[in-house]
């Protein structure tokens, strides 16, 4: 029977290779290659049937070295704390390589939203707060939203930890609505951080954005604004996709004249699923979930979840496929990681690629220690400033020592994170 996919493990791997090429001592490895700390803890909650339910949840501090821990909290009914030991791991790369004075942290709660009224997501998102009120803060650890928590959710968790210590604390968590401590530019920031590294991507590479076609997995945050920019800069998004809850499969939309994303927006719920017959009547073709993989695109942009370009799928790449975007966190096995090196595709790797989102709730924690709150220009423009640095960094790097974006990506970060841990003396 095939192993089943572990997060934790492929980011270990990874870790391991980069750790390898820059000849880190074991003492570094063992500090780097597992989190720091973790705290597993149960959220009671009353339901609304005056029942009880107790939920699992999770708080993974990868790393501290560089600054406090950050990154975002994921409710989702296969949450597992691999998955969340991975993603805290990923983001100590991500705020490395873009170089903000933060660390690595994730968060989850094993959970589905879709089956919990609002009441009962505020239940478990105050119950989350309590667990772990005196570990987390702007100081020490600010979380953020990830799949399937927005900024309502953001708000609770805020308002829960101001009661708990007396006093008002916007910069303890980022990814909270405009007007109550959140940013302008954050809803759009990760999709537009991922379409400002492709447009780096294409200039080096020569190809023309407006002449270019973009298939998209996923049709939440990350994805729509992605479409959204991708489709102002003048290319053409063929194609998105998204799980469905009722059907419990996932579908590829796929429109020959372009997707729209905002008429797409129009007819998506607030989890990312589009409604399948409004679609059709606006002329999408409904095609299997995997549909988006085999497109004739130039560049493909994961954007649902991790493992979604395996060893089973790889060889589905079209050969007109000239970049693939990391959008997701981890949507690559290292199997299919090794065959798209082999065969050429640029590709910019997660947390590089999707570093949009941490960079601009950098930005929002800052306005909100300052209690000052800049234009949504100025967060954006200071966020392609960020994100074509570091893309330049990378790609600089990898075409300086031939070596695949990932392995540069990997190499720049955990020097980083190395020489902080190095630096503060720990080992
Ligand atoms: P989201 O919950 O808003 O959207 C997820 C989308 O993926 C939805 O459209 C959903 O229907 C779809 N999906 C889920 N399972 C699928 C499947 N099996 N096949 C096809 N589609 C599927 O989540 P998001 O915030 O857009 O995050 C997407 C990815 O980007 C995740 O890996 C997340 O960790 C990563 N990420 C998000 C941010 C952010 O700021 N939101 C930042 C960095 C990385």
């Amino acid at each position: 029977m095939e192993k089943p996919f572990n997060a934790f493990e492929m980011a270990q791997k990874q870790f391991d290779a980069a750790a390898e090429k820059l000849g880190l001592d074991q003492a570094t490895r063992d500090l780097l290659r597992n989190s720091l700390r973790e705290y597993h803890f149960l959220i009671p909650v009353r339901m609304d049937d005056g029942s009880y339910k107790v939920f699992r949840g999770f708080r993974v501090q990868h790393s501290d070295a560089r600054g406090p821990c950050k990154g975002g909290i994921r409710f989702h009914p296969h949450e597992t704390v691999d998955t969340v030991r991975a993603l805290a791991m990923w983001m100590t790369w991500k705020t490395a390589v873009v170089d903000i004075p933060l660390g690595g942290g994730k968060g989850g709660v094993i959970c589905d939203p879709h089956n919990l009224s609002d009441r009962e997501q505020e239940g478990i998102c105050r119950g989350w707060v309590r667990q772990v009120a005196v570990n987390v803060g702007h100081e020490q650890d600010v979380p953020a939203p990830d799949v399937m928590t927005h900024g309502q959710h953001m708000l609770w968790m805020m308002d829960e930890f101001e009661r708990i210590r007396g006093a008002k604390y916007p910069g303890f968590i980022t990814g909270k609505p405009v007007g109550m401590g959140g940013s302008l530019g954050r809803t759009e920031a990760t999709g537009f951080g991922v379409i400002y590294t492709v447009r780096e991507a294409m200039k080096e590479l020569g190809l023309d954005i407006k002449k270019s076609i973009g298939a998209f997995q996923g049709f939440g945050n990350v994805s729509q604004y992605a479409v959204k920019l991708f489709r102002e800069y003048g290319g053409k998004p063929i194609c998105v996709s998204c799980w469905d809850q009722t059907d419990q499969t996932s579908y590829t939309f796929r429109r020959e004249s372009g997707v729209d994303p905002d008429e797409l927006m129009s007819i998506t719920d607030k989890y990312g699923t589009i409604d399948k017959a409004k679609a059709r009547k606006a002329g999408y073709e409904i095609l299997p979930g995997d549909a988006w993989i085999e497109q004739e695109a130039d560049l493909l942009v994961p954007a649902a979840l991790e493992n979604q370009i395996s060893g089973a799928n790889v060889g589905k790449i079209h050969k007109r496929v000239r970049i693939i975007a990391e959008g997701a966190n981890g949507p690559t096995t290292p199997e299919a990681d090794a065959e798209i090196h082999k065969r050429g595709i640029f590709l910019i790797p997660d947390f590089l690629c999707n570093a949009g989102g941490v960079t601009c709730s950098y930005f929002e924690q800052v306005q909100c220690n300052m209690n000052y709150f800049w234009s949504r220009e100025e967060v954006l423009s200071k966020l392609d400033e960020k994100m074509t640095a570091g893309f330049k960094a990378v790609s600089d790097l990898a075409r300086k020592k031939n070596i695949y974006m990932r392995d540069a990506a990997y190499l720049i970060a955990v020097t980083r994170v190395a020489e902080a841990s190095h630096k503060r003396g720990w080992v």
